[in-house]
C-alpha cells in the first residue's frame, strides 16, 4: 500500500482492528505467557518455525503494535520497546560494543546515559571520547580503530546546541561506524534521523512520545537484523522488556504527537521572543531562535524548534531558585515533553551531580533555568513566568530601587 502521511500512520500502523474483535482501541494483552495448541507447536514456535508468541518476555502483542508504529514513523525497518528510556540505551550500547572497543560521543548527553559510559569503561575497557562534533575534521581525528560507535544527542540538553546529522552520517559512512541517535528532544514528527543517513533511533518515550507524564519507557528503531538480533540477545537475556499497559498508554499519546508538537513548538517560540525581551533575562537558549549559532543547521534538519527552552535569569542561584518559588501554577520537576510546563534548575537537580567546573563548561551556569513548554494557553504561561520573573530583586534592580 501507498505510504500515508505521518499523522495517519501516527493513528493506524501496527494494529488493525479487524484481527482484534472490532476492537478500535488496541487491548491490552496483561498476559505473561501465551498456550500452544499442541506440544509440536509449542516445538515449533521454540524452533521458530512457527510465527507467534511463547512468552511476554520474547513479545506481546500491545508491545509488537507500539514497535511498528515507533518503526514505521522514524522510518526505519524495526523497533524495539523497554521499560525505560535508559534499558533502551544500555541495551543498545552493549549489542554494539566489545571489551577494549571505543564509543565516540556529543558532548552534554543525558546524565544516566554518561554514567552508563563510565561503567562500560570501568568494567570492560570500553573508553568513550566527548566532542562537540561541530566540523568533519573533527570527528574524523577523534575516530580511532577501536570506535565501534558515533553516539549523538541533538539539541543538546540543555543549552540547546545543535549537531549536524547528515555531516555525522557522512563522516560514519566512511569508517562504517553505526550512528546511534538519541531523538528524545525531537521526537519523529520533528527530526528523523534514520532520513539524515544515521543508523539506530533512541527515545526515552517518557517525554514526547508518551507525552503525558504518566509512563516511563524507551523505544529503539534500526535495521530489521539488528533489531532481531537485540530481542532475541541484550534484551532477552538481560530483561528492561516495556509492560503491555506501558505500550498501550504510548500507543494512545503517539496518536496525538503531531498535534502536541506543533503546539508546544508554537508556544516554545512565542515564550522565547518574550524571554529574550525581559529585563531580568540573561540569555535564551532555543534550537529555532534566530541568534542561536546552530539555528541553520536546526532549520535544516528539525521541522520546528520542539518544547523546551533555557534561559539564564539575572543575579546568581539565589535568583534562579527564587524564581522558581514566585511561579503559581507552573510546575518545579525534572523531565519534559508533558501536557503540563514544567521547570527546573540543571545546576542543582539534572546535573547536580556533574562537578561544577564541568558544568562551566557544558554552559550550565547557576542562573540557567530549563523549562519544557506544556500545552496550556501560552498567554498564561507567559503571564505566570512574567509575574515571577519580575519578583526577582537582582543587585542590579536594587541599585536602580
Ligand atoms: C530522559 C532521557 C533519557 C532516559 O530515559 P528514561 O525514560 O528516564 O530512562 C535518555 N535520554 C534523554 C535525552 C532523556 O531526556
Amino acid at each position: 500500500m501507498k505510504e500515508r502521511r505521518f499523522e495517519t500512520e501516527a493513528v493506524h500502523v501496527g494494529y488493525d482492528s479487524k484481527d482484534h474483535l472490532g476492537s478500535l482501541s488496541t487491548p491490552i494483552y496483561q498476559t505473561s505467557t501465551f498456550t500452544f495448541d499442541s506440544a509440536e507447536q509449542g516445538e515449533r514456535r521454540f524452533a521458530g518455525e512457527e510465527e507467534g508468541y511463547i512468552y511476554s518476555r520474547l513479545g506481546n502483542p500491545t508491545v509488537t503494535a507500539l514497535q511498528e508504529r515507533i518503526a514505521r514513523l522514524e522510518n526505519g525497518e524495526a523497533g524495539l520497546a523497554f521499560a525505560t528510556g535508559m534499558a533502551a540505551v544500555s541495551a543498545t550500547l552493549i549489542k554494539l560494543t566489545k571489551a577494549n572497543e571505543h564509543i565516540l560521543c556529543s558532548q552534554g548527553l543525558y546524565g544516566c546515559t554518561f554514567g552508563l559510559l563510565s561503567i562500560l569503561d570501568e568494567k570492560y575497557n570500553i573508553k568513550s571520547d566527548y566532542i562537540s562534533m561541530e566540523t568533519e575534521d573533527q570527528i574524523r581525528e577523534h575516530i580511532l580503530p577501536e570506535t565501534s560507535v558515533i553516539y549523538v544527542e541533538t539539541p543538546i540538553n540543555p543549552t540547546m546546541k545543535v549537531i549536524d546529522l547528515e555531516m555525522v552520517a557522512r563522516v560514519a559512512k566512511e569508517y562504517e561506524i553505526p550512528v546511534v541517535v538519541d531523538n528524545t528532544f525531537s521526537s519523529p514528527y520533528l527530526q528523523r534521523p534514520i532520513d539524515l543517513g544515521c543508523d539506530i533511533v533512541i527515545h526515552s518515550a517518557t517525554k514526547y512520545i508518551g507525552g503525558h507524564g504518566d509512563v516511563v519507557a524507551g523505544l529503539v528503531v534500526g535495521k530489521e537484523d539488528f533489531i532481531s538480533d537485540m530481542a532475541m540477545t541484550t534484551q532477552k537475556d538481560i530483561g528492561g522488556q516495556m509492560s503491555p499497559f506501558d505500550a498501550w498508554l504510548l500507543l494512545r499519546g503517539i496518536k496525538t504527537l503531531s498535534l502536541r508538537m506543533e503546539r508546544h513548538s508554537q508556544t516554545a517560540e512565542t515564550i522565547v521572543e518574550r524571554l529574550k525581551a525581559h529585563q531580568n533575562v540573561e540569555r535564551v537558549y532555543y534550537p529555532f531562535d534566530p541568534d542561536n549559532p546552530d539555528y541553520h543547521i536546526a532549520k535544516k534538519q528539525m521541522r520546528l524548534g520542539a518544547g523546551v527552552i533555557a534561559f539564564e535569569v539575572k543575579g546568581g542561584k539565589k535568583e534562579a531558585q527564587e524564581f522558581l518559588n514566585h511561579l503559581s501554577f507552573l510546575k518545579i520537576a525534572v523531565s519534559l515533553g508533558d501536557a503540563e510546563t514544567i521547570i527546573q534548575h540543571p545546576a542543582t537537580m539534572t546535573h547536580a551531580v556533574v562537578p561544577e567546573e564541568s558544568r562551566e563548561k557544558m554552559g550550565i551556569s547557576n542562573t540557567l533555568i530549563r523549562m519544557s513548554c506544556g500545552l496550556e494557553a501560552w498567554e498564561d504561561i507567559w503571564a505566570d513566568l512574567e509575574q515571577s520573573l519580575d519578583k526577582i530583586k537582582t543587585a542590579e534592580a536594587n541599585v536602580l530601587d
